[in-house]
């Protein structure tokens, strides 16, 4: 994994920045939903990806899908806040939207790996770093096989790459384990509402 900072953050805004992340396959698209539809205020940042899209995935709605081109002229011209290499893809947050989001009073979560999270805290200081735990990692690798939407080799890939994102979870400001999804949808609707009455 590649990791680079971009550009400086701005620590002048409204919106909580709050960084969602955790291994592929812990439940984070489907905790987000129910975060978003349950609390009006939040907004996710759609992220740029090199990878291509999944059956269901939207382009523009899960992500920006575009070519590694594209996504090496968006580095240079400084399109992004920051950006990673995961599993041989590059994926990175579009800056813009999220100085928008933030200066217009939403709350925005960024969904990324733990590398871009770190960076993301350094750019940004006051942003708030979350880590989704899975139960244990067998549930983990159940999940990621229930799926069927990677092959066994992208499996094990993935399965690697948690292993390790496990053990970096505790430079996390939260850690929560996501054993029941409604559960956890809550804890973490009242940690954003806690933050919101900080500030
Ligand atoms: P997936 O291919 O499963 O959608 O995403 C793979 C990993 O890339 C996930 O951990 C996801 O959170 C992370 N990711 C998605 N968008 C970004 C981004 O903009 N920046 C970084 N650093 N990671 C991202």
């Amino acid at each position: 994994m590649n990791n680079h900072e971009v550009m400086n953050g701005n620590p002048q805004m409204n919106g909580e920045l709050i960084v969602v992340s955790g291994p592929s396959g812990v439940g984070k698209d489907a905790l987000l939903e129910l975060l978003f539809d349950s609390l009006p205020g939040v907004v996710r940042s759609v992220s740029a990806t090199t990878r291509p899209p999944r059956d269901a995935e939207i382009d523009g709605k899960d992500y920006h899908f575009i070519s590694r081109g594209e996504f090496e002229k968006g580095i240079e011209s400084g399109y992004f806040y920051e950006y990673a290499e995961y599993g041989g893809n590059l994926y990175g947050t579009p800056k813009s939207a999220v100085d928008e989001q933030r200066a217009a009073g939403n709350d925005v979560i960024l969904k990324i790996e733990v590398q871009g999270a770190e960076l993301v805290k350094k750019l940004t200081p006051d942003a708030h770093l979350v880590f989704i735990e899975p139960p244990s990692f067998e549930e983990l690798e159940k999940r990621l096989r229930s799926r069927k939407t990677d092959t066994d080799e992208k499996i094990a890939e993935r399965l690697g790459i948690a292993q390790k994102e496990l053990g970096l979870s505790e430079n996390y400001d939260y850690r929560i384990v996501n054993d029941d999804l409604l559960e956890t949808a809550s804890r973490l609707k009242n940690l954003i509402l806690s933050l919101r009455d900080r500030t």
